[in-house]
């Protein structure tokens, strides 16, 4: 059976969060250039039961009686969580049987539909994104299903934030020669204004991404970029491992050599082997492509990592 659940997981923005995937392998409205989940498979605007909320809350109750430690319950995974239809269930489901804070990651595209708006009501954090100020680059850099167009999606965030009584915590994701100069940071701010959330995230791209041209920025134009937002702007930093997790990060690092010396496996087969989400398996093999020690090779649409070390015992 696919498990919808994973972790907890520690997470940069939110400690220790365990993550409910609401969607299917990229089902997604946005095929974002910097996605490090790779390009999208299915671009869509159309709301359904993705994944049923009792399935989800049915293997969520079961982890919940396990002793697990989590700061928050996320809603997110490996595509756009509110094109299910069902959140608003699976969020009123969790907070009937958790006292555990929801936050809801979006990318923040369906938030111009009250219907959807509504429906996330009820979780404690939405965390939208936005890595534009205008329709070119908006449609340069998140690539939106054709039926979404910038000034709905500000107009979304707006709305979002006038109406929500819980904390909005945005994030901007800034890319190397894309959206990252001081004039851009001038742009972001007047429409962060406007959005009035409790914090702003900035990110960069630190992991692989869907496209080699969405490059990193350096932590000192992030930093330069993070003072000119101004307010309550903060570029995110590592989340500090605890030793537990350490050993865990050891045993998980040995697991992924030891399969891909054996061949070369797509994240997917990565992720199904070692029941471990995407997500984590590329934090724990990022730095092992930078030090060159795994490569990646392309092969139609996939992309497959092997060993380079001699031995990996
Ligand atoms: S980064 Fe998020 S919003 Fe963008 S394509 Fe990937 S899953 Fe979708």
């Amino acid at each position: 059976m696919k498990n919808y659940i994973y972790g907890p997981v520690p997470s940069r923005r939110l400690g220790r969060s365990l993550g409910v995937d609401l969607v299917p392998y990229k089902v997604c409205s946005y095929d974002c250039i910097y996605c490090q989940l790779g390009r999208t498979r299915e671009k869509t605007i159309e709301l359904r039961p993705y994944i049923p909320a009792k399935k989800i809350l049915d293997q969520l109750y079961l982890k919940l009686k396990t002793d697990i430690c989590a700061d928050y319950i996320t809603l997110a995974g490996s595509g756009e969580p509110t094109l299910n239809s069902e959140i608003g269930a699976i969020i009123r489901g969790i907070k009937k049987k958790s006292s555990i804070p929801v936050a809801v990651l979006t990318n923040g595209s369906l938030l111009s539909k009250k219907a959807v708006r509504e429906s996330i009501t009820e979780a404690d954090v939405i965390m939208p994104s936005l890595d534009a100020f205008d329709q070119k680059g908006f449609e340069a850099i998140n690539r939106p299903h054709p039926d979404i167009k910038f000034e709905n999606m500000i107009e979304g965030l707006i709305a979002l934030g006038k109406e929500f009584s819980g904390e909005i915590w945005l994030e901007v994701f800034v890319l190397e020669g894309i959206n990252a100069s001081e004039k851009d940071a001038e742009q972001f701010r007047d429409l962060i204004k406007m959005v009035n959330p409790q914090k702003v995230h900035i990110n960069t791209a630190v992991r692989p991404s869907a496209e080699t041209f969405a490059r990193q920025v350096s932590r000192k134009d992030l930093s330069f970029f993070c003072k000119c937002l101004g307010g309550n702007a903060e570029v995110i930093t590592p989340f500090i491992d605890s030793q537990n997790h350490e050993q865990t990060q050891r045993d998980i690092e040995k697991d992924i050599f030891a399969l891909i010396s054996r061949r070369p496996c797509t994240l997917d087969d990565i992720s199904s082997s070692l029941n471990v989400h995407r997500n984590e398996i590329l934090k724990y093999i990022t730095p092992f492509l930078k030090n060159h020690s795994i490569g990646i090779t392309e092969k139609g649409n996939n992309i497959y990592y092997q060993s380079n070390l001699l031995d990996v015992h």
